[in-house]
């Protein structure tokens, strides 16, 4: 029998996540995260996964993930740190290095992992951390692990960070100060600012962290958003998830090697919690090799990215700052924008709603996320069914 208080606890909170719409009901694939997904037997047009590049189902890294698997086995069977390193995790690391430009780097399980690992290993209390008030959950969670004090700045405002920045750094309070921030923000495709913030960073002796989860492999000829602003050398952590566009699972930071041994000595999901499988790993130099070796996926998600931008922008929708593959289509009040999902998903097209209080209220969103794997033809299928649904609920932009 399970505890009462327990039980009061998870009635009364579950009641209340479903009351306030923020209940997830979970849909299962009957297959692979593609273009194309098949959920309660209906093929449905994809738009809401990370699979940027379209490489989770790619060919090439499956036939590297077999051979791993036949080669290793499936799981590591130590942390890495005891006797859960094999090879291929080195070699991913050195690839992800030169994919960079960074003296080193160190993988881990997530990118989530990855957060809460490299700020709590750097950052304690008696220290600062400099947030953008957007970023991501697991950056938050890191931050509070660490247990620094948090000082959050306004959305990619500089000069409210820099106000921020000034103040701690003559309150004399504080050891170390960092400033954390999505390279792009998941929410509204927008690129941060990272000119003008490492310009603060110096003039303040900021330690600079920048999570590019959603511009790895997309921004930069494929190595980011650092890269894309040509400040690889001026930023101390650079931080990737191996989850989106190299299409498999973990994360990573790459930055000067002496940071990196320091995160391999003492960060605790490196040391405490076992290492990925090495088919895992496989597969991820495989995504890296395909990515280094040409850009015609980035091409092709570019292309695809302007094409569905465009098309939205036709029938009269707003996309919002968007600088990204990453394509809000903002329909306002919350309930409208569920019920807009929802009829998408009836015509055939997968499109998740994203509302308060992940997005302020009033502003609820269609996060579409088009991918290179897309083909025209789908696209076009897709913004026709955005029209017709626009057109039966009678929306006005
Ligand atoms: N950081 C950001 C900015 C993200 O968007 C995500 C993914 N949702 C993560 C970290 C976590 O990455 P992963 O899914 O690889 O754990």
């Amino acid at each position: 029998m399970s505890s009462p208080s327990l039980s009061l606890f998870l009635r009364s909170s579950l009641e209340e996540l479903k009351q306030n719409g923020l209940y997830n009901e979970i849909d299962a694939l009957q297959g692979g995260n593609g273009p194309m997904i098949q959920i309660k037997n209906r093929p449905l047009i994809n738009l809401s996964s990370n699979n940027y590049l379209g490489l989770a189902g790619d060919e090439r890294l499956i036939a590297a993930a077999e051979r791993a698997l036949r080669q290793y086995g499936v799981g590591a069977g130590a942390v890495r740190t005891i006797n859960g390193t094999m090879d291929v995790h080195e070699e991913l690391e050195e690839k992800l290095a030169r994919f960079k430009q960074t003296e080193a780097a160190i993988a881990y399980q997530s990118g989530f992992n990855c957060n809460m690992a490299a700020i709590s290993a750097v950052m304690d209390a008696g220290d600062a951390i400099l947030s953008d008030e957007l970023n991501h959950a697991s950056i938050i969670d890191g931050c509070r692990l660490s247990r620094a004090k948090v000082i959050r700045y306004k959305h990619s405002d500089m000069e409210n960070l820099e106000r921020q920045a000034k103040a701690a750094k003559e309150s004399g309070q504080y050891a170390k100060i960092m400033v954390i921030t999505d390279g792009v923000f998941s929410m509204d495709g927008d690129i941060a600012k990272l000119p003008a913030i490492v310009d603060i960073a110096e003039r303040y002796d900021l330690i600079t962290y920048v999570d590019d989860a959603h511009g790895s492999g997309v921004l930069g000829k494929g190595a980011g958003t650092v890269k894309h602003f040509g400040l690889s050398d001026r930023v101390d952590f650079q931080i990737g998830t191996l989850s989106k566009a190299i299409g498999v699972v973990g994360g990573y930071v790459a930055g000067r090697r002496e940071l990196i041994e320091w995160l391999k000595a003492r960060s605790r999901p490196f040391l405490f919690s076992t290492a990925a499988p090495p088919a895992i790993a496989a597969a991820c130099v495989a995504a890296l090799d395909i990515l280094t070796g040409s850009a015609e996926l980035q091409e092709r998600l570019w292309h695809n990215a302007a094409y569905f931008r465009q098309g939205l922008e036709r029938i009269g929708f707003r996309t919002g700052p968007t600088e990204t593959p990453i394509i809000p289509c903002i329909i306002g009040e919350e309930k409208l924008t569920q019920q807009f999902s929802r009829e998408l998903r009836e015509e055939g097209v997968y499109a998740k709603a994203i509302v308060f209080p992940t997005v302020p209220k009033g502003l609820g969103r269609i996060r579409n996320m088009p991918t290179a794997a897309h083909t025209t033809a789908m696209l076009d299928e897709a913004l026709g069914i955005y029209e017709n649904v626009k057109k039966r609920m009678g929306l006005k932009e």
